[in-house]
């Protein structure tokens, strides 16, 4: 299997700009930013979309959301936020290793597009 985007990102094989890591995820800016602060939180073990996570991934799962408490906390976002999980190619993902998009910095509307 030819590694995902986001493994060649976690290998160090593309460059990206890395916000924090540990041994389970790395947590980078993305590319193309939505809002002042568009973060990517990406398990470093590749499951291809939320939908094909099973009860073993429920440590991974729990990690991400705390990494994304810990990251707002520090980058100071008082505690205004919004994550989004795109589950699929019809749900806008494009990029098939599971990831958390963490937004801020502008309003966030609601019912998002
Ligand atoms: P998805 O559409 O799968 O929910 O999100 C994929 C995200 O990855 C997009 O927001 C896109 O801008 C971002 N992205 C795509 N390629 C790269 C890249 O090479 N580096 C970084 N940092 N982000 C990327």
């Amino acid at each position: 299997m030819s590694k995902t985007l986001f493994e060649k990102i976690i290998d160090k094989e593309i460059p990206a700009e890395i916000i924090f890591e540990d041994e389970i995820a790395i947590v980078i800016k993305d590319i193309n930013p939505q809002a002042p602060t568009h973060l990517l939180i990406i398990p470093k073990k590749v499951i291809p979309k939320l939908s094909d996570a099973t009860d073993n991934d429920k440590d991974v799962l729990g990690h991400l959301m705390l990494i994304a408490k810990d990251i707002s906390n520090q980058l100071g976002l008082d505690e205004t936020f919004r994550l989004v999980v795109n589950n699929g190619a019809k749900a806008g993902q494009s990029v098939f290793h599971l990831h958390i998009h963490l937004l801020s910095g502008r309003p966030l509307n609601w019912p998002p597009g």
